[in-house]
């Protein structure tokens, strides 16, 4: 080690050049030794900055990084880290190297409205987003062909916050491409690369911006240039802002825009994954490319369709767009006529009944007709789905409908927490210190993040490393607790912080209370999610006062954390959010029961690692899948959930605890009386008597077998890793 050599002049702009090209690719958002460093360049900006390491690097002059670098043990560690970096770039014995060698050539175009990566780039309104960086992170990882396309919302999704009348506002603000993790995308004289899309009358340009997530480039589209009408220039304003007029507008761009930015650059995808109906005209652009080289309309959507494939993602109606006649005739003339179909011919792509004038064009129905292979995102979401749409399978059985399912997954490492990583890479550092014999010339006395653990990557994707949480002599009780103690404590302090920021919901004489505010002993249960009204995010206190004698009880405490975001157009979800805001104000749920505005990435990591409990309660079978419940297991958080969506393949009647059976009840208002009744039976006969049982030693053993269960048997399934691998070998290779 050269520790205590000072760094030349060379040396130190080699770093400081390293630390800028780690800000540029989102692949230190799940490299805990990389946050570490930015947040040690500036602690408090990387709090108010939100966690944005871009910013961070502009918040500290050049002259202060170069002497900070003269700190041998900080140089050290950003050399590590940019070793780390580089090597995870380089990497060859990628799995997709091995096992998915052609796409690397002809990489898979996976198109997206939405993309949750970080919460300083949120372009994401909820879960369809968050699995879109979830997967292309997975990619990424796994070291597939693999290109992205969205849109750049400069304005993003709104920001959320609670007035007087306990009513969600939305704000927005603008997001800086400077200080965010993207480039704009140039040619080879260094010009941004502009490309075109019809709308209506006009042709309206626009640039992109890649975004580099890890392996990965994916491309934004934007259309704010000065070229374009107003109107135009906001279609990439807001995540699926404006009337269905814009949507419409914003879905030619994704589709069509989207392929046309890709041959500009020179990709050549071998298949187009459609991410949601949304990118549905993808199929259009493409069937419009094979007719100017002479094929007819029907041969050359043909040979689209055996290009594309579609996951749907919800059986909710309003998740599936449709368009009237009349909209499609204004927006897509020019686009008829490239394609040689009249309006009738045209809206029949879009049809479940080809001539029934009445019906809309509906963009689910346009990518199942032009794709060759389509699935749900659950076992039972595949059912659903086929049910669903057996209509459009005449003579088909619904068993024979041809969509099947992939079960979604989260990104594992990008949503384990800070302590928990630690904790991981703990147990697995020490394994590999007892099997493998030290490097030569080893320092002991390095601090253990820098002793690097092979492949802790992949170690940690291994179901063969789950299965070790069965075993006390890994992990014992007391830690595994330990661990759930401060993960907890983390959150409660984090929500205290949160609501004293949130101001204007206590008085004056509360205000100094705040931090009486919830209790770092009581079962934690928690509820994070768009407040979509089928997800039914009020059910639990359907049964107020009950829900207040166990919520007051002194020997067994059960307190709750709320937070999400209703669509700014959705009045029902919105009533949700009051109504359980002004619970936790003014009954006597006060002081445990909370709710913490503007949900998104961060406030979720929050969540699913400190609750005790996460609680999820949708109108069977309406949660295709769900997969905030999944970013709970490798905390140690316990599922609480309808058996709708993964948790039906999930729960095992071990790992975690099930509301309501496998069946429908006849209607919606029994399924809510039942499932609500069926939901306090649960917690007040199982969960809270389990998680109070403690021993002599004060250890609730028969809740830590429960966590240790969860560990084992959810993690490995229910991550991006597998759900990739299993849509490249199911779904992207040439079969
Ligand atoms: C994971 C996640 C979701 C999805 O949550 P569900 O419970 O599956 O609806 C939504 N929003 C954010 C910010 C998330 O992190």
């Amino acid at each position: 080690m050269s520790s205590n050599k000072t760094l030349t002049a060379g040396e130190i702009t080699e770093l400081t050049n390293g630390l800028t090209r780690l800000a540029r690719n989102l692949w230190w958002t799940w490299h805990q030794e990389s946050q570490e460093i930015f947040q040690e360049l500036s602690p408090r900006g990387w709090q108010n900055l939100y966690h944005n390491a871009m910013a961070v690097l502009h918040e500290v002059s050049d002259y202060e990084l170069r002497v900070r670098l003269q700190d041998p043990e900080f140089a050290s560690r950003v050399r590590g880290v940019l070793g780390s970096f580089d090597a995870y770039m380089k990497e060859q014995l990628t799995w997709g190297r091995q096992n998915a060698p052609e796409l690397l050539d002809t990489p898979v175009a996976y198109f997206s409205a939405e993309f949750g990566f970080h919460e300083t780039l949120p372009i994401a309104a909820g879960g369809l987003g968050v699995l879109a960086g979830d997967h292309a992170k997975s990619a990424s990882d796994l070291g597939l062909g693999f290109v992205g396309i969205s849109l750049f919302y400069r304005e993003g999704y709104f920001q959320q916050t609670i007035n007087q009348d306990n009513w969600q506002t939305e704000y927005y603000t603008l997001l800086n491409p400077k200080n965010l993790p993207m480039e704009l995308v140039v040619n080879g004289k260094g010009d941004p690369v502009r490309c075109s899309v019809r709308m209506a009358m006009s042709q309206v340009v626009f640039q992109a911006w890649r975004v580099n997530v890890g392996r990965c480039p994916i491309y934004l589209l934007d259309t704010n240039l000065p070229e374009n009408e107003p109107h135009y220039r906001d279609l990439t304003l807001r995540v699926y802002g404006g009337d269905s007029t814009t949507r419409i507008m914003q879905e030619i761009l994704l589709g069509v825009g989207g392929v046309r930015l890709l041959r500009e650059l020179g990709c050549r995808p071998s298949v187009f994954h459609m991410n949601e109906g949304h990118a549905a005209f993808l199929t259009l652009e493409i069937t419009r490319e094979k007719m100017a080289e002479g094929k007819s309309f029907a041969q050359a959507f043909e040979e689209t369709r055996q290009h594309c494939l579609f996951t749907t993602h919800t059986p909710v109606e309003a998740g599936h767009d449709r368009f009237s006649s009349d909209l499609i005739n204004y927006v897509a003339q020019k686009f008829k006529t490239q394609l040689r179909l009249n309006h009738e011919e045209f809206m029949a792509l879009g049809r479940v009944r080809p001539s029934d004038q009445h019906e809309p064009f509906c963009m689910t129905v346009l990518a199942l007709k032009c794709s060759r292979a389509a699935n749900g995102v659950s076992e039972l979401h595949g059912a659903v789905s086929r049910e669903m749409w057996a209509c459009l399978y005449p003579g088909k059985t619904v068993d024979q409908v041809p969509i099947c399912h992939i079960t979604n997954g989260i990104h594992l490492l990008g949503w384990m927490k800070g302590p928990v990583r630690r904790f991981w890479r703990r147990k697995l550092s020490a394994i590999s210190e007892t099997e493998q014999a030290p490097p030569p010339g080893g320092d002991s006395t390095m601090f253990w993040r820098q002793k690097p653990v092979p492949n802790w990557d992949s170690e940690l994707n291994s179901p063969e490393f789950w299965k070790r949480m069965l075993d006390p002599n890994f992990v014992s009780d007391e830690e595994l607790w330990a661990l759930r103690y401060k993960l907890r404590r983390e959150l409660i302090e984090f929500s205290r912080r949160r609501l004293l920021l949130q101001g204007q919901r206590l008085s004056q004489r509360d205000f100094i209370a705040f931090d009486q505010l919830l209790s770092p002993d009581a079962l934690t249960i928690g509820f994070g999610r768009r407040f979509a009204t089928y997800k039914r995010a009020p059910l639990i206190f359907e049964q107020l006062e009950s829900i207040i004698q166990i919520v007051k009880d002194k020997q067994r405490p059960v307190q709750f954390i709320f937070a999400g975001k209703a669509h700014p157009r959705d009045d029902e979800g919105k009533k949700f959010i009051q109504k359980i805001v002004h619970l936790s104000k003014y009954s006597d749920l006060l002081g445990h029961l909370v709710f913490i505005e503007n949900y998104d990435i961060h406030v979720a990591r929050q969540m699913v690692a400190g609750c005790d409990v996460w609680l999820n309660n949708p109108r069977r079978p309406l949660e295709a899948s769900g997969t905030s419940g999944m970013k709970a297991g490798c905390h140690g958080c316990l599922n609480l959930s309808i058996l709708d969506g993964w948790w039906r393949e999930g729960y095992d009647g071990t790992n975690g605890f099930a509301i309501g059976g496998d069946s429908h009840p006849k209607s919606v208002q029994e399924q809510d009386r039942l499932d609500g009744q069926n939901l306090f039976e649960v917690l007040t006969e199982e969960v809270v008597p389990c998680f109070y049982n403690r021993d002599a030693g004060g250890l609730p053993r028969p809740w830590l077998q429960k966590v240790r269960r969860a560990m084992a048997t959810l993690v490995p399934q229910f991550n991006t890793w597998r759900m990739v691998q299993e849509y490249a070998s199911r779904f992207y290779l040439p079969r």
